[in-house]
C-alpha cells in the first residue's frame, strides 16, 4: 500500500490528561485504506527503521484488515499513573469497573513511601478481589527489584505480576529466580533484536504485545504462538483507531487469561472517534473505528506538525517497504 494523501490522511493532537511517558500531548497519522482506518504513530525517538514496524502495522489496518475474533470482549485494566494516593484512589474509581490496576512505580524522584502509599490506596479502591500488577519499565537493578518486590507485594496485598522490573533479559531471569511475584516482559520483547531471548533465559511468566511497535496483529498472533507465554496485549498509547488493532489482537488470541492494557482512551482530553473504545463493566467491546469528520478538524495537527508527520511518514513507508513484512 502506497502513503495516501489527503483526505484520507490525517494528522492528530490531543492532549493528555497527565504526564505519560514525559508526554503532555500525543500526535500521529491517521490513514484510510480498502479496508477501513489505520494509525501510524510511533513516538518522535523512535528512528525510521524502527517505525518501519509501526507502518506496516497502520498498512495491515488500513489496506487488509484483522483475522476473525474467537470473543467479543476483550477484559482491561485501569492505569495508575505515578501520581499520589488520593488521585489513584479516583483512577480506580472512575475506571467503568476495571478489576485490574497497573500501577507505574520506579518513577524517577519518588520514594519506596510514595509506591507504598500509591498501592495501599489503589488496593482501597479496588477491594480485595481486584488484581494489581506494577511496571517498573526496566528501572531497577536486580538487588533493587528483589528488594522493592518483597514490600510492594505486601502493600498492593499480593501482586499479579511485575512488567520489566530490570532493563536486561539476564536480570529479568535473576529476579524471577529470587522472587515469588511472576515477572511480565514488555520492553524486551518489542524493542528487542530477539524476542524469543526472553524465552530461552526463562526470564518472564507473561509477555506483554503491542500491535505498533511490532508489526502488526498477524505479526503478534504469529510471535505468540513462537514464545508459547501467556499474553497481555497493551496499547502505544494510541486514539481509538490505533486502540482498536490491539482490542482485534486480543480479541483473536486463542486464550487471553490476563486484563489487557487497551483502557487507554481514558488518558487522552479528547479523542478523533465519536464513540471511543472505552470499557464498560471492565471490557471494550470489540469493533472496528472509524474517526469523525468533526472530531478530526478540530483535533487536527498545525500546518508545522503535519509537515514533519507528512515527510516522516514518507521516509518510513520507503524503509518499510524494503526491509519486508518482517524487518
Ligand atoms: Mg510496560
Amino acid at each position: 500500500m502506497t502513503v495516501p494523501a489527503p483526505p484520507d490522511l490525517h494528522v492528530y493532537r490531543v492532549g493528555l490528561r497527565t504526564r505519560f511517558r514525559g508526554l503532555t500531548e500525543r500526535d500521529g497519522v491517521l490513514l484510510r485504506g480498502d479496508a477501513g482506518w489505520g494509525e501510524f504513530s510511533p513516538f518522535w525517538d523512535y528512528d525510521d527503521d524502527e517505525s518501519a514496524a509501526w507502518w506496516r502495522a497502520a498498512v495491515e489496518a488500513a489496506g487488509e484488515g484483522w483475522p476473525a475474533p474467537v470473543r467479543d470482549a476483550v477484559p482491561v485494566n485501569v492505569t495508575v499513573p505515578a501520581v499520589g494516593p488520593d488521585l489513584a484512589r479516583h483512577v480506580v474509581a472512575r475506571s467503568a469497573g476495571c478489576r485490574t490496576a497497573k500501577v507505574k512505580v520506579a518513577e524517577p524522584g519518588q520514594s519506596v513511601d510514595d509506591e507504598i502509599a500509591r498501592l495501599e490506596a489503589v488496593r482501597d479502591a479496588l477491594g480485595p478481589g481486584g488484581r494489581i500488577r506494577i511496571d517498573a519499565n526496566g528501572a531497577w537493578d536486580v538487588p533493587t527489584a528483589v528488594d522493592r518486590l518483597r514490600v510492594l507485594d505486601r502493600a498492593a496485598g499480593g501482586l499479579e505480576y511485575v512488567e520489566q522490573p530490570c532493563a536486561t533479559v539476564d536480570e529479568l531471569a535473576a529476579v524471577r529466580r529470587a522472587v515469588d511475584v511472576p515477572v511480565a516482559a514488555d520492553e524486551s520483547i518489542r524493542r528487542a533484536e530477539d524476542p524469543l531471548a526472553v524465552v530461552r533465559a526463562q526470564a518472564a511468566d507473561v509477555v506483554v504485545l503491542k500491535v505498533q511497535p511490532l508489526g502488526g496483529v498477524r505479526a503478534c498472533l504469529e510471535l505468540a504462538e513462537r514464545v508459547g507465554l501467556p499474553v497481555v496485549v497493551s496499547s502505544a498509547l494510541e486514539s481509538s483507531v490505533g486502540l482498536a488493532a490491539g482490542v482485534a489482537l486480543a480479541a483473536a488470541l486463542p486464550e487471553l487469561p490476563y486484563a489487557c492494557g487497551l483502557a487507554t482512551a481514558q488518558l487522552f482530553t479528547a479523542d478523533v472517534v465519536a464513540d471511543p473504545l472505552l470499557p464498560v463493566d471492565g471490557a471494550i467491546a470489540v469493533r472496528r473505528t472509524e474517526p469523525d469528520a468533526a472530531l478530526l478538524a478540530t483535533h487536527a495537527a498545525d500546518d508545522a506538525l503535519r509537515a514533519r508527520w507528512t515527510e516522516r511518514t514518507a521516509r518510513v513507508a520507503a524503509v518499510a517497504g524494503t526491509t519486508g513484512p518482517r524487518a
